[in-house]
């Protein structure tokens, strides 16, 4: 029995977020959509449906407390997990067993910028029955990708990032078409409790707002400060999948409308101390972890956003001492790119 206007106990859900909830839906394109405290909250009531003795398939180069959640949960119920090569899609449809349950991948990958054909992705593991496809679109924004238009099941993000936008809230979701798994996944949520307060859904549809004009201004200015890196005799190599020469710009063109403010680069003959140097010398660049918000931040993946991947897995993945990663805010284009030229500098004086 509804109470008053059909909300009873704030856990199951509030005016505001609601609203937002059915937002979120609108602009991913799906029927339903399901906001949590953390995207890291999302990741594991996602994988709360997946039951002992499942095979789930993942992606190796996802975020690093995803893969972390990932070791633990199936340690701990006994999931089958096993980790794939997104890059390699022939090799993947080998892995997939009369037991998978889940594949779960990122479009575009932490820290490379590697892009990830998600049709194809998607078509190979539909192959066998009831696989789900869950992607992290967190990197992209649905204002350039629609993970669902290209046949994926479930996206998720952390919404910490471009979708909340102002580094202010940290926040999940997960947005679906299929009537049947979004029940067990809002009985999670409504049951499991790990939902956003009223404020900080306040907050997140303030953000998303400007969600268009904020992810337009992203890449602009990423796109700028990667062609810039390009010529600064300093750089080894740039990673931005909207240069024309990177592997992955053709498929990131067909799938996508654009690209948001990841980038990453490796400086020239730096080793740990150098990096740090460079890092530290930012002045505007804010040295941090996160991404997605209107400032600009950079960092060093080995030594922060993955530090506890071990030193195998940093190899496979590509991530050597010298290389940042930057999430390119929307500040004056000039002034992003004056701040990294002057601590360019300043990583090789004494
Ligand atoms: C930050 C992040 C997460 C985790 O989300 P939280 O909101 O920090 O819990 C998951 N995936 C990606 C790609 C992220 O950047």
């Amino acid at each position: 029995m509804m109470c008053q206007k059909g909300f009873q106990y704030g856990r199951w859900g509030n005016p505001t977020r609601n609203n937002l909830e059915g937002c979120l839906a609108a602009i991913e394109n799906g029927k339903h959509a399901l906001t949590f405290a953390t995207g890291c909250a999302a990741t594991w009531s996602m994988l709360s449906i997946l039951k002992n003795g499942d095979h789930l398939l993942c992606a190796f180069d996802v975020y690093g407390g995803t893969l972390h959640l990932m070791k633990m949960v199936a340690e701990e119920k006994g999931i089958d997990l096993e980790f794939f090569d997104a890059g390699n899609l022939n090799e993947f449809e080998k892995l997939l067993k009369p037991n998978t349950r889940m594949v779960w991948f990122e479009i575009t990958t932490n820290p490379m910028c590697k892009v990830v054909d998600a049709k194809r992705l998607a078509e190979i593991s539909h192959k066998r029955p009831g696989v789900l496809v869950v992607t992290d679109n967190t990197f992209m924004s649905p204002y350039f990708l629609k993970p669902l238009n290209l046949g994926v099941d479930i996206v998720m993000h952390s919404m910490s990032k471009y979708l909340n936008g102002h580094s202010d809230v940290i926040m999940g979701l997960l947005v679906l078409n299929d009537d049947n798994v979004h029940i067990k996944l809002r009985d999670i949520q409504h049951h499991g409790g790990a939902v956003p307060g009223p404020f900080d859904c306040y907050l997140a549809l303030r953000g998303l707002k400007t969600l268009a004009i904020r992810m337009k201004q992203h890449m602009a200015n990423g796109i700028q400060l990667a062609n810039h890196l390009k010529k600064n005799p300093r750089i080894e190599q740039v990673f931005h999948p909207g240069l024309p020469d990177h592997p992955d710009h053709d498929l990131l063109k067909k799938q996508a409308s654009g690209y948001s403010g990841m980038l990453a680069f490796t400086i020239k003959g730096a080793g740990e101390k150098e990096t740090s140097k460079f890092l530290k010398a930012l002045k505007l660049v804010t040295y941090a972890g996160s991404l997605g918000g209107c400032d600009s931040l950079a960092e060093a993946p080995g030594s922060l956003s993955h530090k506890y991947l071990s030193e195998e897995e940093k190899r496979k993945v590509g991530i050597t001492d010298n290389l940042i990663r930057c999430s390119v805010g929307i500040e004056e284009v000039e002034d992003i790119i004056n701040d990294v030229d002057q601590a360019l500098e300043a990583a090789f004086k004494n």
